[in-house]
């Protein structure tokens, strides 16, 4: 089993990726080709955002919004410990000082209620993670951001897809950033990711900067980076496309059959999904005691598994001087207790049910492991 099958995909859509590649060939634009446009067409009618800008990774997405925002050093941008790397990045690559406030210990995403402790004349913006595919409270979290005149950046790279009150991932704040890596619910093959935001000024910004800040051929007007997505890998994605909506269905409807299949089972603790969204499960994730042990048994009996994440940032050695080591207790709680399971729409019902069976066994041994210990 994989741990996620990019290649059932494949053979799904093979005629219309490989056309779309063969298309590419024939024009030869690489970059900057008409995909480009296209796919920024869509993906912003998909998401409800006014301006999709595609970029060369979630990363660079990221790091171009905090550009447009002008962060300078000594700013501080108020993020989550408990995410992928690149979160916190981007914000020490400009000199800036990610400030993080604790997660809620049930949804794992940045808890709204810490945040404004953590504000500070130096402030500059929220930058909150849709973590697993499931939205932040990001209307609380806008709130907050509208009262101190702060900009939020949604990272949405494991979120593109979900929902929350009746509105689409990437278009809920001041910008949203989302990544194309293959593994994330929308993949291309290869790096890719998107900025989205209903701002004017800020898009073209973004525009600018993922050019080496030209605003013409040759004249830069600010300071740029080399940030864009190949025409390639545009194309593959505006294939993908056709099968979206689908995948996001079965990611929803295998999810809420993992969390029936698995109330209940001792030593399993399952991720809360808040009434107003939903998760489109980037990862299935749950919690369990003894991790080391239950992911060996796992192994044994031919299940993958993965940690998302084993080390919350503010413990990370490059990143440490940043916090005090005991301030985010729910992020270091669940950095030891989170695992992730086969997860992907072609996943079928049978392989879940060997996932599960699995699963139950592999805790009792834990369990059983540990009281002899
Ligand atoms: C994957 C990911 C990123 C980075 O995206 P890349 O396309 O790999 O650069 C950023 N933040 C989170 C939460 C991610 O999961």
């Amino acid at each position: 089993m994989h741990f996620i099958d990019l290649k059932s995909q494949y053979t799904a859509l093979k005629p219309a990726i490989d056309a779309r590649i063969q298309r590419v060939l024939d024009h030869g634009q690489y970059i900057m080709g008409p995909e480009v446009a296209e796919l920024e067409q869509r993906l912003a009618a998909f998401s409800g955002a006014k301006h999709c800008i595609t970029v060369a990774s979630g990363t660079e997405a990221l790091l171009i919004s905090l550009m447009a925002l002008d962060l300078k050093p000594g700013d501080e941008v108020i993020t989550s410990p408990f995410t992928f790397i690149a979160t916190a990045e981007v914000i020490v690559l400009l000199g800036g000082v990610p400030v993080f406030a604790d997660i809620e210990p049930d949804t794992c995403n940045i808890d709204a209620s810490k945040i404004e402790a953590k504000i500070t004349p130096r402030t500059r913006a929220l930058m909150p993670v849709s973590l697993y595919g499931q939205v932040a409270d990001m209307e609380a979290i806008q709130e907050l951001a509208t009262r101190h005149g702060l900009p939020v950046i949604e990272d949405a790279a494991q979120s593109f897809g979900a929902s929350y009150r009746g509105r689409r991932s990437g278009a809920l704040s001041t910008f949203g950033c989302t990544s194309f890596f293959p593994s994330k619910p929308l993949g291309c093959y290869g790096d890719g990711g998107a900025i989205f935001t209903d701002d004017d000024r800020l898009a073209q910004a973004c525009r600018e900067i993922r050019v080496h800040g030209q605003s013409k051929r040759y004249f830069h007007t600010r300071v740029g980076v080399g940030g864009r997505m190949d025409t390639l890998q545009c194309a593959i994605v505006l294939a993908k496309l056709d099968r979206f909506d689908w995948e996001l269905e079965r990611r929803r409807a295998l999810g809420a059959r993992y969390h029936a299949l698995l109330q209940g089972v001792p030593g399993v603790g399952l991720l809360a999904v808040r009434d107003d969204r939903d998760c489109v499960w980037a990862q299935y994730t749950v919690f369990v005691d003894h991790r080391e042990r239950v992911q060996q048994e796992l192994q044994q009996r031919g299940i993958p598994t993965a940690v998302h994440y084993p080390r919350p940032l503010h413990l990370q050695p490059a990143y440490e001087a940043l916090c005090c080591p005991d301030c985010c207790p729910a992020s270091v709680h669940a950095s030891q207790h989170v695992m992730s399971l086969p997860m992907s729409p072609d996943l079928t019902e049978a392989q879940q049910d060997e996932v599960v069976a699995a699963l139950r066994e592999a805790v009792a041994a834990a369990a059983r492991t540990q009281e002899l210990a």
